[in-house]
């Protein structure tokens, strides 16, 4: 029991420090780091078990790996074209005025944008 609160708070310190969503492998390197005896079963379980929760969520975009976060609505989803990094940008989103069909009600929305990021922005060495 102590044990897994230990590797589901570094799953969730990991998330929180990193600021973006991260995919199960990308947890358990960093996660490493805090638990050295972390491994990908616990990482996939914890996570499991954390999404049942509704502590995280998981994020997929086509052609992407699913990722996972901690929900905030405060922020976008940035998605580098060259990358293909996912970032979480804060940045307020207005509530979207939607007008839809009858019979389908909004419960959430959320705005993906693509482009750049500063490590592959034009100009910048390597970034073509
Ligand atoms: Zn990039």
């Amino acid at each position: 029991m102590q044990r897994r609160t230990k590797q589901r708070s570094a799953i969730l310190r990991v998330l929180r420090e990193e600021g973006r969503p991260l995919t199960p492998e990308e947890i358990l390197r960093q996660g490493k780091k805090e638990v050295p005896s972390l491994g990908m079963t616990t990482v996939y379980r914890s996570i499991r078990a954390m999404l049942d929760d509704g502590v995280l969520v998981g994020i997929q975009y086509p052609g992407q790996p699913t990722r996972y976060e901690v929900p905030a609505p405060e922020h976008i989803h940035f998605i580098c074209n060259r990358c293909r990094q996912v970032y979480d940008l804060p940045l307020p989103q207005e509530e979207a005025t939607l007008s839809l069909p009858s019979g389908f009600v909004a419960e959430g929305h959320e705005l993906i944008v693509y482009g750049r990021c500063p490590d592959c922005a034009p100009g910048r060495p390597g970034a073509v």
